[in-house]
């Protein structure tokens, strides 16, 4: 459900005052977990989004927090501390989410090891299991046997549906924290005073950007000189799965192993790499790998690929789509599921860095560059961010 401002307001008692301590550009997912930890210490936020709702990235997206594609170490942790922090938002908000796990299925014998090799070397409290063929069937009905090795499966990852976030996360970040919204207005600059927008100054102590993927307008010469790339990624849904078309956890299969950098350290996985290239070039050459979750409705998400660099093409390509689904109907049952939508969405991304934090004047603060874990850091890299700015001092 939208909220208009007025009704944000009125409901959240807030001030109209237009003095913050915090004034955050962005309502993706970034700026909303950033106004959420900002709230929670009692500050005066706002949040200036230029259009009538998020548009970018943050409701393109499959919805998956999707702890396992992060690398073992502090990034893994960060997805962890992000999980939890997101489970207390939607728990405390009512937004729907599921905590479905993950299946990673193996179709090949260099996938199979792989997943073993994976599994072998984890740490407590991942509870990662390898299931034979027949138990990979039962926790997901629509899993083809066919050519299916094993699975691994994760139960951690949280699905949501990331239209439904971005819908509903600001009218409880209004009404319980008094987060202060204001839609359909673009920040034009940005200083250690506050912002200037399209309707006018607006003062606050510090500033926070989390503007995604607009590298053109809020400090450029910084963002260019960050090494951020762009990339342009093609999804679609299906139609309701109907009343028995539940998918069970959310699924990858092999393509996948060579896109998460939580699989690099396995030894067998330059194997996979290779006979991908040398079998289906194609999908290496639009960054094809394919996930699948479900939302509430029962609608299937389905993506996706990665063409990295300028210009971002407007026109979505059927040939990738054909291989997306091509892919897919190798390892689901998709028969009968009808295709309501198709879009594409982009990022940005660091080729080696998991973000981007710059400060490129006194009291601001831009984060993005989170590429395809935005979601799933989101409210964990807010959490540090602010904690990082505001307390050591
Ligand atoms: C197809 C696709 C699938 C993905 N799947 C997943 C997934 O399943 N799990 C996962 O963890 N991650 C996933 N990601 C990545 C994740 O969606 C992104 O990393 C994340 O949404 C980025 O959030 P953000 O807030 O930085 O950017 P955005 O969502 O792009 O938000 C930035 C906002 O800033 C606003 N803005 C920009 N400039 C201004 C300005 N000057 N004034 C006012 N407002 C401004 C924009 O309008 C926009 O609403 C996926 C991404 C894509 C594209």
């Amino acid at each position: 459900m939208w909220l208009d401002v007025a009704t944000f307001a009125r409901r959240a008692g807030v001030r109209t005052s237009e003095t913050f301590d915090d004034a955050v550009v962005g309502a993706g997912i970034l700026g909303l977990a950033h106004a959420y930890h900002l709230a929670r210490r009692g500050r005066r936020v706002v949040v200036i989004e230029r259009d009538d709702r998020a548009r970018g990235a943050s409701v393109r997206n499959f919805g998956m927090l999707w702890p396992i594609g992060q690398p073992r170490g502090a990034l893994r942790e960060l997805a962890d501390r992000s999980l939890s922090a997101w489970l207390e938002v939607l728990g405390a908000s009512g937004i729907w989410h599921r905590r479905t796990g993950s299946l990673h299925l193996a179709h090949r014998d260099d996938e199979a090891a792989v997943l073993a090799e994976f599994a072998s070397d984890q740490r407590p409290g991942e509870g990662l299991e390898l299931l034979e063929p027949a138990e990979v069937i039962r926790l997901a009905p629509r899993v083809r046997p066919h050519r299916l090795i094993r699975g691994l499966w994760s139960p951690h990852e949280v699905a949501v549906d990331p239209r439904e976030v971005a819908a509903s996360l600001p009218g409880w970040l209004a009404a319980d924290l008094g987060v202060t919204f204001r839609f359909g207005l673009a920040v034009t600059g940005a200083g250690p005073n506050g912002l200037s927008t399209t309707a006018g100054p607006i003062e606050a102590g510090r500033v926070w950007i989390c503007s995604g993927d607009e590298l053109r307008y809020l400090y450029p010469d910084d963002l260019r000189r960050s090494g951020l790339v762009r990339c342009k990624l093609q999804m679609l849904r299906t139609r309701s799965a109907g009343p028995d078309g539940s998918l069970g956890p959310m699924l990858a299969a092999g393509l996948t192993l060579r896109h998460y950098a939580a699989f690099r350290e396995c030894p067998g996985l330059d194997r996979v790499r290779a006979r991908i290239a040398s079998e289906s070039p194609r999908l290496d050459r639009f960054g094809i790998h394919v996930l699948v979750s479900q939302n509430a409705l029962g609608e299937l998400a389905i993506g996706d690929s990665h063409e990295y660099g300028e210009p971002v093409e407007p026109f979505d390509s059927a040939e990738i789509e054909g291989l997306i689904l091509d892919h897919l109907g190798a390892f689901l049952d998709v028969d009968g599921l009808e295709i309501a939508s198709r879009w594409h969405g982009t990022y940005a991304k660091h080729p080696e860095r998991p973000y981007v934090r710059l400060e490129p004047a006194p009291g601001v603060v831009v984060v993005t560059g989170v590429g395809g874990a935005g979601m799933t850091l989101s409210f964990g890299l807010a959490e540090r961010v602010v904690a990082d700015a505001l307390d050591d001092r």
